[in-house]
């Protein structure tokens, strides 16, 4: 018999891994298929449930296998209907993810680190240092904690998109990202179909092509409109440049046929006038993308105000007449500190803010985590 403190949690396998993990002990390998059959369709993860498995297998498997997630501390209802959950990642650590409903999906945003350290000037979670990087297993756990609560609300709403723009840069921890991907795409798992996944980057260029070859879709964190803001708002921007950023995404393009998401997120005097989105749709013009309008949403102690509805409205205006294809999205969860910019590694923020007089549902901006989703 194993010791305890060997066992694997579940949710860090990919179906090979734990094919081969079984193998070790000699097991068959389509043993794996339903195991996580029983897991991810059924939801069992009592051992002794999983009636297929012969007895002795499953007082072996009971030594090998632990089922682990990152335990609900809160879960916020916003008054639009975005659900915010903070999850403990051990050591005193939190995490949040957003789920957010819209007529036609159910969007939930997941965060690959506690903290980061891109330091992007308009992002709460960028004034937190990278703190570690989530294993793959506390990433599925994100995903299935917020799955067994939707199916507990009894609503017959299911998880149909996911983006990879909660809190941390997903290329800073891509192996763990991508195993999270395998899983949450697998048909024997959770089956969400790769098109539905996006994974978002501040501009890593070297772990770009790996979102490529995952076949998932990207987004980018884009923020200005020449080198000197960008660097200015986004200090990655001084090792990755825009110039080549945009040669990589057009190599993304090439290599998938699909379109990117560009996220710009208006910061009042710096990013939002009628002049910037002008030179956005100039650099943009070979790059086969949809630009994201984000205004900004506060956060406490952020260095930046957010734009007037009028100045957001004129800017979108402006770049669709220019021929971009933008979205501008109705912010969502910002009562809840759920939307683009908010996300904390730590309860350090109050839980609601009074948002009644101000004017966030004029616009059709959904917004929700660091980023915004492609979707
Ligand atoms: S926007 Fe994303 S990459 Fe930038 S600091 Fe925030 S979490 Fe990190």
């Amino acid at each position: 018999m194993m010791p305890m403190d060997q066992k694997v949690n579940f949710y860090s396998f990919t179906l090979e891994d734990l094919q081969e993990y079984l193998k070790k002990y000699g097991k068959e390998k389509f043993r794996a298929q339903q195991i996580y059959k029983w897991v991810y369709e059924s939801r069992v993860t009592n051992i002794e449930e999983m009636s297929n498995l012969s007895k002795d297998l499953r007082a072996e498997l009971k030594n090998l296998i632990s089922f682990e997630m990152p335990p609900v501390l809160k879960h916020l209802v916003s008054v639009d209907g975005t659900q915010k959950f903070l999850f403990d990642v051990k050591d005193g650590n939190t995490v949040e993810a957003v789920v957010i409903p819209s007529d036609d999906r159910l969007t939930l945003c997941i965060s690959s680190e506690i903290g980061c350290n891109m330091a992007c000037k308009f992002c709460f979670t960028g004034k937190q240092k990278l703190k570690r990087r989530l294993t793959a297993d506390e990433i599925v756990g994100q995903f299935m904690q917020v799955h067994d609560s939707l199916q507990k609300e009894g609503l017959g709403r299911r998880i149909s998109n996911i983006v990879f723009m909660g809190m941390g840069e997903p290329l800073d921890n891509s192996d763990e990202v991508f195993k999270s991907i395998d899983v949450i795409h697998s048909p024997w798992g959770i089956n969400l179909s790769l098109k539905k996944i996006t994974v978002s980057t501040s501009g890593i260029i070297p772990e770009m092509y790996k979102v490529a070859n995952a076949k998932v879709r990207l987004a980018v964190s884009l923020n200005a409109y020449n080198d000197e803001v960008r660097s200015q708002v986004m200090p990655i921007n001084k090792k990755y440049p825009l110039k080549d950023l945009l040669e990589e995404c057009k190599r993304y393009y090439r290599a998938t046929g699909e379109k990117i998401t560009m996220e710009y997120v208006l910061l009042k005097g710096i990013t939002d006038q009628i002049e910037h989105a002008r030179q956005v749709v100039k650099l943009l013009k070979d790059v086969p993308c949809k630009i994201n309008i984000i205004p900004f949403n506060e956060h406490p102690g952020s260095d930046y105000e957010r734009p007037s509805d009028e100045t957001v409205q004129a800017f979108h205006t402006e770049a669709m007449r220019l021929g971009a294809q933008v979205l501008l999205r109705r912010t969502m969860g910002r009562d809840i500190f759920a939307a683009c910019g908010q996300l904390a590694t730590k309860i350090d923020h109050p839980e609601r803010m009074d948002i009644s007089n101000s004017k966030i549902g004029g616009t059709h901006v959904r917004s929700f985590s660091h980023r915004q989703p492609s979707i």
